[in-house]
């Protein structure tokens, strides 16, 4: 049943009791991982609610990701004995598309605008920019759309970035063209884009003071987690929600003493890790400033992790400047020891990572107690590999998945073009998908007609006869824009017994345009799998429908485009979940690994030039740390193959910033026969810190064509983390020589490509098959 009063308070500490508590206008929780933050905000909700102070639908709740909002209302449900309908639980994202919905026709939009993706921004990008046939001056498309994110999120629109443009530059001055074209092409096509669905929220509020006076009456308390991750539109988005209501006095509602909302938010600025999307960390550090009179509460009690895994995070995240102190502790004990692993290349560490899950469940661990975390989403390809091999069952969160594969986007298309009859890109996306014989240039005559006439693109469609195309293309296209006229019949609302479901809609689209006969009709194997894709997504409106008996068609548009990283649409408990770090946050499993913790993964190569970078990825890296609460792994690889080649990899420099005692090193079974000429393994060996010398072998090996790393290690240090460092030094091997590998057992070398420390074998395995070897480190000798 629902918690009674003390039990909403029982099971917190003091600090955290006087958070949910405290009643004034500002309240800032600042603490470290797993101190109970997020607790706090679910028990102060249930506690307004409870003690009759808000009603349900006075309080909104911000979480960083839709997968934490779900978890949060179900907490909250759970103390309160009733999930509160009409409370405001949601991602920013979410909230703001429900306020946007409700009052898009204020500004020139309709209700059933469409959500554009980073990949629909990019392919609108792309075409403007072939359109206009513009020079970008090098700059990628990829570069163009993430310049207009960021000023979005700084609330820069087109026209006040054009004003302090430097117009002599011919590169600013074509951004500007870029710019307005595509906010132009936007608002043409009753879309917004990702970032659009914030700041777009934050300029009606200002243009439209009764529609913000709405909502600044209707939330009574906002709380936001994760603060340490807003950006500025975000932070403008909550200023304005907080304002008093302006006519509150003539209204003469006393109800909460004429004041703006009161607001909660709750963060941690070691946590900040979105900086490359615009969060801005100062809008922690400056709350007291930016609301007066706020009251701070700080926890210091680690509720998740034990004491190795703990004094690891600790120990690495003071290595960053100017951040504030913070004494975490925990009552639960050292635990057992940080396990790390050395693979002889990416597969080996995969391999190692299976085979301890598979020691976890035996000792009766669940798999959904288990995470695996990595930089990249490239490094899921060996995990998947070896983890279909040893029957693991497994879950990508996140990624290039289902939804942005090129049959789904087809699809949701289709969808898209029945809910907004505006949005060309969607529309120009199935004009001739599957192929009807409508080309490029009848494409841009449609477009422009819709332009000239100033109609939707499907009226345009209609209207096709009066564009002189021949009897063929016209007919396929007046068959298409009958298709989905028919479409937009099932989900009027009016219609007798209501809108259709979703999946009746989608079946329709898909049979009668016979989209799916045309992959099936193929003989090419990826099709197939394409329509197995395509009837994935009826099973999932199927679901939707089940679960939403009155989810229209533009509620699961909805639903789908703000699938965020961390959601899945299924969650199933049963198997272990794969994910990137930035996946990661808020997130907490007994069991984690973090792989790849080398050089140019973790920090990644890229974050070196951004200022900040290195510390903003051990802050990544703390994050993953105090995911763990009983087991932590730390694996690395000393070859990975990214980006197209095998590289040599080194140890990420933030592997010594953990103290020596607190990890036992696991040497790969690929490494623990020794060769010839290998030094002796230092499992033991005391670790200086701080001092690095040359004369190790990576030092040496630096002429050679090795990646430029970190400050070298210490040798000792270097043999410790990696086990023995190989080094077949010029082992000179040509086509035909035969080799004995120590995993791969006798083999043939076909070709040898490479030079100096890049050297590769390319050999023909008796058993193992062919496989590349990086001549320098492979454990192999010639026979
Ligand atoms: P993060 O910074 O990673 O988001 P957080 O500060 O939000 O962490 P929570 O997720 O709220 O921390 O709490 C971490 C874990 O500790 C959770 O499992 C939570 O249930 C538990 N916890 C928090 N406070 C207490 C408490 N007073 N007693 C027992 N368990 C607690
Ligand atoms: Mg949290």
């Amino acid at each position: 049943g629902p918690a009674t009063d003390d039990e909403l308070l029982e099971g917190l500490n003091p600090e955290q009791r006087e958070a949910v508590v405290y009643r004034g206008s500002a309240l800032l929780i600042v603490a470290g991982a797993g101190s109970g933050k997020t607790r706090v905000l679910t028990h102060r909700i249930a506690s307004l609610i409870k003690g009759g102070e808000a009603w349900p639908s006075q309080i909104l709740a911000i979480t960083f990701t839709n997968k934490a909002a779900a978890e949060m209302r179900e907490r909250v449900g759970q103390l309160l004995g009733q999930v509160a309908e009409g409370m405001w639980i949601s991602t920013f994202h979410s909230a703001c598309v429900r306020i946007l919905r409700r009052e898009a026709e204020n500004f020139g939009f309709t209700k059933s605008f469409t959500i554009y993706d980073s990949q629909d921004s990019r392919a609108l990008v792309k075409r403007i920019i072939k359109d206009l046939q513009a020079d970008t001056f090098g700059f990628t498309v990829a570069q163009v759309t993430g310049k207009i994110s960021k000023l979005k999120n700084e609330l820069t629109d087109v026209e006040s970035y054009a004003r302090q443009a430097n117009f002599s530059d011919p590169n600013d001055a074509m951004f500007v063209e870029i710019f307005r074209a595509y906010s132009r092409a936007l608002r043409d096509a009753n879309a917004f884009d990702f970032d659009d669905l914030i700041s777009q929220t934050v300029y009606l509020f200002r243009a439209f003071p009764q529609v913000a006076e709405k909502y600044q009456r209707r939330f009574r308390h906002i709380l936001v987690d994760e603060y340490q991750d807003t950006n500025h539109a975000q932070y403008a988005l909550i200023r304005e929600l907080t304002k008093p209501p302006e006519s509150n006095e003539l209204a003469g509602i006393p109800a909460f003493g004429g004041g703006g909302a009161s607001l909660t938010v709750v963060g941690d600025s070691d946590q900040s890790i979105y900086a490359f999307r615009g969060a801005d960390i100062r809008n922690i550090v400056e709350f007291e400033r930016d609301f007066p009179g706020a009251r701070v509460v700080l926890l210091e009690q680690n509720y998740r992790s034990t004491q190795n895994i703990l004094s690891a995070a600790n120990s690495v995240i003071s290595n960053n400047f100017d951040r504030k102190d913070k004494k975490l502790w925990t009552a639960v004990g050292d635990g057992e020891k940080i396990v790390g692993f050395t693979g002889y290349s990416g597969h080996d560490e995969a391999q190692f990572v299976a085979d301890e899950i598979a020691k976890l469940r035996e000792g009766g661990m669940a798999y959904n107690q288990i995470a695996v975390f990595y930089r990249t989403n490239s490094q899921t390809r060996a995990l998947e590999e070896i983890f279909i091999r040893s029957a693991l069952p497994y879950r990508v969160l996140g990624g290039t998945k289902f939804y942005e594969r090129a049959e789904i986007k087809d699809a949701m298309a289709y969808l898209t073009s029945v809910a907004n009859p505006f949005d060309g890109l969607a529309l120009r996306r199935i004009l001739n998908t599957p192929k009807r014989g409508i080309g490029p240039a009848t494409e841009t005559q449609l477009a422009s007609f819709a332009e000239r006439e100033n109609v939707s693109y499907r009226e345009a469609m209609r209207r096709a006869p009066e564009l002189g195309l021949g009897p063929k293309v016209t007919g396929a296209i007046l068959q298409l824009a009958a298709l989905l006229d028919e479409a937009t019949e099932l989900v009027t609302p009016d219609r007798p017994g209501g809108e259709a479901p979703v999946s009746e809609v989608l079946a329709l689209l898909m049979e009668q345009s016979g989209y799916v006969k045309s992959l099936r009709a193929t003989r090419d194997p990826q099709d197939e799998a394409r329509a197995e894709n395509v009837e994935e997504l009826l099973a999932v409106t199927k679901e939707f429908n089940r679960n939403n008996p009155d989810g229209t068609l533009l509620d699961f548009l909805t639903e789908v485009s703000l699938v965020a990283a961390v959601d899945d649409l299924d969650d199933s408990s049963g198997t272990v979940s794969l994910m990137t770090l930035h996946t990661a946050k808020g997130l907490e499993y007994e069991a984690v690994f973090l792989t790849g913790v080398e050089e140019d993964l973790l920090p990644h190569r890229m974050s070196a030039s951004e200022p900040g970078g290195p510390a903003e990825e051990r802050r990544l890296f703390y994050v993953g740390i105090t995911r763990a609460k009983k087991r932590l792994f730390l694996s690395l690889a000393m070859t990975r193959a990214q980006f197209g080649e095998t590289a040599v990899a080194m140890p990420s420099r933030y592997l010594q910033e953990i103290p020596a005692e607190l990890i036992d090193w696991i040497q790969s079974p690929g490494m623990a026969t020794s060769r010839g000429g290998s030094e002796p393994r230092a499992l033991n060996a005391n670790r200086g810190r701080g001092s690095y010398g040359g004369g190790s072998r990576w030092g040496n090996d630096s002429g050679l064509g090795i990646p430029p790393g970190p400050p070298r290690p210490k040798t000792e240090w270097a043999n410790r983390v990696t086990g023995q460092v190989r080094d077949n030094g010029d082992l000179e091997l040509q086509p035909g020589d035969r080799i004995r590998h120590t995993d791969f057992g006798e083999g043939r070398v076909n070709q040898v490509t490479g030079e100096g420390a890049k050297r590769v074998a390319h050999v023909q395995f008796e058993a193992a098959g062919p496989k590349k070897l990086l001549i320098k480190i492979a454990p192999i000798e010639k026979i």
